[in-house]
């Protein structure tokens, strides 16, 4: 049975590459993708893993209608992003969904297909998480004397000399 709340994640290349479906039915969401992103896999385990899969029904093939796939194209030029064929199909199917009402989320880190997809409304999740693999601690040194402030006191206190913000990146491990 196709629950009608289901949340549907339209999948990209770069799901299967990173091995990022699950292997068991997923009681909450509806995989699917396109024919052209299963043929762009080249690797051995993502092809596995898009097999298993496919066999278990965990992802389901789908193709985007004519009308969606114009549309994309259509933006494309709006946008002056150019997509490939599979990534377009990747979107249109996104569209497809979103027009029947569907909780459409697109799996991507394709900068390009993310830029469309926003354009379109298209939810989008990233796959791998980017932006919490260091922070900047900041800490401010006296240019004369080289000491330094955890807090920005505005001049050095032995110089009177107006302090220089300086970031350091670190692991948030070490904070
Ligand atoms: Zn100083």
């Amino acid at each position: 049975m196709d629950g009608m709340n289901k949340k549907v994640l339209v999948l990209d290349a770069s799901a299967f590459i990173n091995l990022k479906i699950p292997l068991h039915p997923d009681v909450d969401s509806i995989y699917v993708t396109t024919v052209q992103v299963l043929n762009e896999l080249k690797d051995r385990m993502s092809k596995l893993h898009a097999s298993i899969a496919l066999m278990q029904r965990i992802v389901r093939i789908d193709s985007p209608s004519e009308n969606s796939l114009r549309e994309v194209k259509s933006i494309l030029k709006t946008l002056g992003e150019k997509l490939s064929e599979t990534d377009i199909s990747v979107v249109a199917l996104a569209l497809d969904y979103k027009k029947m009402m569907k909780d459409v989320i697109i799996l991507t880190d394709d900068y390009s297909v993310s830029n469309v997809a926003k354009f379109l409304d298209l939810k989008v999740k990233p796959l791998i998480r980017r932006g919490i693999v260091s922070i900047i601690r900041w800490r401010y040194q006296c240019p004369s004397c080289r000491r330094i402030f955890r807090e920005d006191v505005g001049v050095c206190p032995f110089c009177g000399i107006k302090l220089i913000k300086r970031g350091r990146r670190i692991k948030p491990a070490d904070s």
